[in-house]
């Protein structure tokens, strides 16, 4: 699937432990990411400063689900199954 623009559930939901320009410490799970503007995009896509793993997520419908809403359910259920 290709990635519903604007979403930005990915960029909310997880946690991410590779420092980011503004979060030297990455993120934890459920803040939004300094770097998401008010339109949900990434301000630093395709710059070498964005995190390996945001360039390797991939939009797949079972992460992302239908509405962007749903993204935000399945990632934070994802989130929390492998912190346990
Ligand atoms: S959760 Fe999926 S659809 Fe939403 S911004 Fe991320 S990749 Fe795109
Ligand atoms: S750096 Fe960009 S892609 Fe990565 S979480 Fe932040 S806003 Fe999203």
């Amino acid at each position: 699937m290709n990635c519903r623009l604007g979403c930005g559930a990915c960029c909310i939901a997880p946690s991410i432990t590779s420092p980011i320009p503004g979060m030297p410490h990455g993120k934890p799970a459920g803040v939004r990411c300094i770097q998401l503007n008010d339109d949900n995009l990434c301000q630093i896509f395709g710059q070498a400063e964005r995190p390996e793993l945001c360039a390797r997520f991939a939009a797949t419908e079972d992460v992302c689900g239908n509405t962007n809403e749903e993204a935000l359910w399945l990632i934070t259920s994802l989130e929390a199954a492998t912190q346990s």
